[in-house]
Formats: C-alpha cells, sequence, structure tokens
C-alpha cells in the first residue's frame, strides 16, 4: 500500500468526540492503521501521503449500525408499501431472485455509497446466500464491515428460493465466519444475522445464539419495526419483541436489534439493563410508515444506540448525514426542540455506534492509538456557512457532498470526492446491468 500507511490530515478543525463541544485546530498523523498524533503544526514524515483538510471539519469516520447492502440492487423498485408487504411483494422475491454476480453488483454499489458518504464502518445483513461476495467486495472497497448471511426457515409469504434447512444455514454461517472473521486485518468480522422472529424458528434462533456465543460474534436481528410485526409476534410467542429474543439469548452487549419502534415500559428496561444496542433507522421507519422509536426515552434508561440508513429500497440512499438529520429533528415532536441535540446525533454517528457494534475501544473516537479511520467534511457549502458549532454544522448542514476525504484502517479509502479503492464508473454499469437483468427475471418493468 506504499505511502497510503502513512497520511497526514493537515490544517481542520478536528472533532476528538472525546468530549462533548471539545474542537481544536490541528493536524492529524496516520501510521500503520492507527492514529499517531493530533497537534498542529505536524510535518509529514518522507513518503507520507498528505491530504488537505482546510477549510474543512476532520471527524472520526461515520459508523452505521444497520444496513443491507445486497440490496442495493432493489433501490427505487420497492414504493408506497408498508414492511410486511414491502417484504413479501419486493424484498423478499428479489432477495430469492439474486445470482452471485448480483450480489457482488449491490454489494459494490453499496458500500461505494456508504464510503463516498463518509461511512467507514457498518453492521450489514446480507441475503441467505452468497455472502462471500459481500465479504469480498467490503475486502476490495476497504469499508471496515461486520457483516453476515441472513437465516430464515419460516414464516408466511417466504419465497420457497429464501427457505433454509436449519443446519445447513447455521453450517453455512459457521463457514463463512471461519473465512471472514478477522480477515483483512481484521477489518472484516461476522455477525450471524437471523432475519427476525417472524421468518425463524425457535430451534434456529436457538442455533444462531449458541454459533454466535461460541465464536464471539455479534448478533445482530430486527425487532419491533412495525405495529403489524410486533403484533403477530406477539401472536406467535405469547411475549413482546424484545423480551421474546431476551428470553432465547438475543440480548446483551453482543446483540444489535434494528428499530425497536414499538416497546412496552419493561422492554425499554431491558434493553437498559442488558446493555443490548439498538439501530435507530429514522429515514426506513419514516418511509415504510412504521413509527417513530422513541429514542430521548431510551437515551434517558442509558440504551446503547447507533443510526442506521438500513436497506436502499427503503430509504431511498445510505446517507449518514440523511439519518442525522432526522434523529436531530424527528424526536422534536414528541418531546420538544432540542430533543436529541446535534452533539448526541453525532455521538450515535460515531463513539456511541462503534459501542453498539462492539468496537468501542477503538472506533468511534480521534485519539492517538485509535484505529485510523476518519473522514474530512469540506465546509465549501453554503449550508455550512456560517461556521458555528461543528455539531450544529455537521449534523444540520453537512451531506454526502461534503464528504472531502475518507480513511479506514490508516488507508485513503476517499480522495477528493473520488472513490479511491474503485473505479465508480464500472460499478454503476455493473448495477446498473445486474438491476435490469433482475427486473425482467421479476417481471417488475
Ligand atoms: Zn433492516
Amino acid at each position: 500500500m506504499g505511502s497510503q500507511r502513512s497520511v497526514l490530515v493537515r490544517g481542520g478543525m478536528v472533532v476528538p468526540m472525546a468530549a462533548r463541544g471539545e474542537w481544536l485546530q490541528a493536524d492529524v498523523h496516520v501510521k500503520d492503521g492507527r492514529v499517531a498524533a493530533v497537534a498542529p503544526g505536524l510535518d509529514p514524515e518522507p513518503g507520507c501521503e498528505v491530504l488537505d483538510a482546510g477549510d474543512a471539519l476532520v471527524l472520526p469516520g461515520f459508523v452505521q449500525a444497520h444496513v443491507h447492502v445486497v440490496q442495493s440492487l432493489a433501490r427505487h423498485r420497492a414504493e408506497g408499501l408498508p414492511l410486511l408487504r414491502w417484504l413479501k411483494e419486493r424484498i423478499w422475491p428479489y432477495e430469492a431472485a439474486l445470482r452471485p454476480s448480483e450480489v457482488a453488483a449491490a454489494a459494490r454499489l453499496g458500500i461505494a455509497e456508504l464510503l463516498t458518504g463518509g461511512t467507514t464502518s457498518a453492521l450489514d445483513m446480507g441475503t441467505t446466500h452468497d455472502q462471500d461476495a459481500v465479504f469480498s467486495a467490503a475486502a476490495e472497497l476497504g469499508i471496515r464491515l461486520t457483516s453476515g448471511k441472513c437465516h430464515m426457515d419460516t414464516g408466511n409469504g417466504v419465497p420457497t428460493g429464501l427457505i433454509e434447512d436449519r443446519e445447513e444455514s447455521l453450517a453455512q454461517a459457521e463457514a463463512l465466519g471461519s473465512r471472514w472473521h478477522g480477515a483483512a486485518s481484521g477489518r472484516l468480522r461476522y455477525a450471524v444475522a437471523p432475519r427476525f422472529v417472524l421468518s425463524c424458528s425457535p430451534e434456529l434462533l436457538a442455533g444462531a445464539v449458541a454459533l454466535a456465543r461460541s465464536r464471539g460474534y455479534l448478533l445482530h436481528t430486527h425487532a419491533s419495526e412495525n405495529a403489524q410485526e410486533t403484533r403477530a409476534v406477539r401472536e406467535l410467542t405469547g411475549r413482546g419483541n424484545v423480551e421474546f429474543l431476551a428470553d432465547v439469548g438475543i440480548a446483551g452487549p453482543d446483540t444489535v436489534l434494528a428499530h425497536c419502534v414499538h416497546l412496552d415500559e419493561g422492554e425499554v428496561r431491558l434493553l437498559a439493563e442488558r446493555q443490548t444496542g439498538v439501530a435507530h433507522c429514522p429515514g426506513a421507519n419514516l418511509k415504510l410508515g412504521s413509527g417513530i422509536a422513541d429514542v430521548p426515552r431510551l437515551l434517558r434508561h442509558g440504551v446503547r444506540i447507533g443510526l442506521g440508513a438500513d436497506g436502499p429500497p427503503c430509504n431511498n440512499r445510505l446517507s449518514i448525514f440523511h439519518e442525522m438529520a432526522l434523529a436531530g429533528t424527528l424526536h422534536n415532536l414528541a418531546h420538544g426542540p432540542g430533543a436529541v441535540d446535534a452533539w448526541t446525533v453525532l455521538e450515535m454517528a460515531t463513539w456511541r455506534g462503534a459501542q453498539v457494534l462492539g468496537l468501542g475501544d477503538e472506533v468511534g473516537r480521534l485519539l492517538p492509538g485509535w484505529k485510523g479511520d476518519l473522514v474530512v467534511l469540506s465546509c465549501d457549502g453554503l449550508a455550512m456557512e456560517p461556521a458555528a458549532d461543528p455539531a450544529a454544522m455537521g449534523v444540520f448542514g453537512g451531506g454526502v457532498e461534503s464528504v472531502r476525504h475518507g480513511v479506514v484502517d490508516g488507508s485513503v479509502v476517499v480522495r477528493d470526492g473520488e472513490l479511491a479503492t474503485a473505479d465508480v464508473g464500472m460499478i454503476r454499469r455493473e448495477a446498473r446491468g445486474a438491476a435490469e437483468g433482475l427486473t425482467r427475471r421479476l417481471g417488475w418493468s
């Protein structure tokens, strides 16, 4: 990688996210994958690449706690539906139809969008098959990705192409974890990902828990996203969704539940007591009309929360800026202005998100010794003027167009607004071609 192993980010307004309201004019030196120094007036060592951060904010790279890059080719093709119909009529048939080359094209598009939008780490859920293609794309493009194949062995409306044999499904996850957990110098990690209660038998959930705990992998699933889904889980199990999951072992600091919109008081307490991670996905929750997770209440109880864009067909973008702006405004409806202030939003997009992913001691802050993951946000945009509090600027004035540079694990992944690790024109052409083929096969055109 040559010069990419030593990078000097020069002349920026650095927001280390070590303490709220703290920032400094400084340079950041990243060497051998880690932050070596944050200080003014650093000199580049020989062979070091210098990235200009003049008139820019330098932040820890953004973290998303719930995405599905494999769904990228269904973007703009699953409009106007509530969750269960969106899954049954569009997303499940799409996932069942995906061929290996299409999984690769979808993953490359989604990961390229994440990186050029300033997201350097993500927790991702794949589909039931061809998960190697997702990890290969992540290895190539340079993102820090925790991902896993999804598990489904039952459920109303699930196409036969996605219904798996339980033992075979778990054996595949075990083999995938052996191949990819810790790969790319630790950038890639495995997560065991049963889709949701309605598509998993209790035996499959128990097997998923046993596998994750025996290997030290994260557990990642969806819970209490939509009222109809939450009701169906109660009819099936006699318990609240989060309560049922905790009873089968899907709870704790190694567990991430996407959504958590429809919770009773006991479930909020349970999330806090068990230190279970929650991925707040306001963009997807609004698009599918699912509801609004009560984030101020969860924060008050001490629940660990990150942000996620969820799938491209339910958002329709993978922009952390869209999720941050929503998280910083949406909760004002129920709780009044400032319900979740800009610093708290920025924390959810950085170290709080990293904590949810189990990376909280080395990702999500810009401090010496921490992972060399950062983003440089240009203040050229007129919505950034006039400069003031950097959290307000980044959360409400920034957008994916603000991303000037991105560094992951000490390597430059975005340089001057362009993906540095692959040809975006090629990614775009592959995605278009694959989406056309899929649309034709699915009879969607
Ligand atoms: Zn999801």
